[in-house]
């Protein structure tokens, strides 16, 4: 199902390798988000070559810009079918991943891919503002990941929270994010945050992409995250 020659080619220009357990992974699960997609709606990209790039190699470009140590602790906010954390679990799973979602049968499918790849993971269903409030899980991640999920302003406050001092979160945003990123500024220090790399690359010819890294400099205020109503209405400004 995926195009291994065109996702080799394409990470080994990010000097990205895997092993070939990482691809037979990688490819079970491209094979069951096209089947799971046919009865319930996980994605608009189906084609092969679509789910290799704009899914598989998009998440995988990550390792070129972020070193995250053998066994660190991730969490991937509002995950979906898993993107990025999930394939970045499948070809590193040394990771400590946590899936959090608030849509339980997309984290259904989640963990039916790691019952066929046999790799392990930790299932959370539930909102970030409310799971970011829970000593369980507030300041105990290395990273924390997310793409296509809020803006960045309401993203940090959903995300910035479960990073620790030192950690750092990992925000995949579009090329033509300059405003809503120079908008997030004050929020993200407020939030513990600062932007510490902005890299713009091409993923492939014409495919511009983005990969935020902020870093927690101190921790959360424990007025945050506030509740969802509260972040929609009043973002921080
Ligand atoms: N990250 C995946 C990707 O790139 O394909 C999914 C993106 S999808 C557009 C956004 C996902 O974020 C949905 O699965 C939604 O349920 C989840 N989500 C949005 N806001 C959330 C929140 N506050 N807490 C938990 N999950 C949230």
């Amino acid at each position: 199902m995926l195009n291994k020659d065109l996702l080799f080619n394409t990470i080994e220009k990010f000097d990205i390798s895997l092993d070939e357990l990482s691809y037979e992974r990688l490819d079970k699960y491209a094979e069951m988000l096209v089947e799971t997609n046919k009865s319930f709606n996980l994605t608009a990209i189906t084609e092969p070559d679509d789910v290799t790039l704009k899914h598989f190699a998009d998440c995988l470009v990550l390792f070129k810009f972020v070193d995250i140590p053998k066994s660190s602790k991730v969490i991937d906010v509002g995950t979906g079918a898993g993107f990025p954390g999930l394939v970045l679990l499948l070809a590193r799973p040394d990771l400590k991943m946590t899936f959090l979602d608030s849509t339980k049968k997309k984290l259904g499918f989640i963990e039916q891919v790691l019952n066929e790849t046999g790799v392990n993971a930790e299932i959370l269903h539930a909102r970030a503002e409310e799971a970011g409030k829970n000593a369980e899980f507030r300041e105990k991640f290395d990273f924390a990941t997310a793409r296509a999920v809020a803006n960045l302003t309401n993203l940090s406050e959903y995300c910035l929270p479960f990073v620790k001092v030192g950690g750092k979160f990992i925000s995949m945003k579009s090329a033509s994010a300059d405003e809503e990123i120079n908008d997030a500024k004050k929020a993200v220090s407020i939030l513990g945050g600062k932007i510490v790399e902005n890299n713009l690359f091409d993923l492939v010819e014409n495919t511009p992409r983005r990969i935020l890294i902020l870093k927690k400099i101190s921790q959360t205020p424990t007025k945050y995250p506030r509740p969802s109503a509260k972040i929609a209405k009043s973002p921080i400004k």
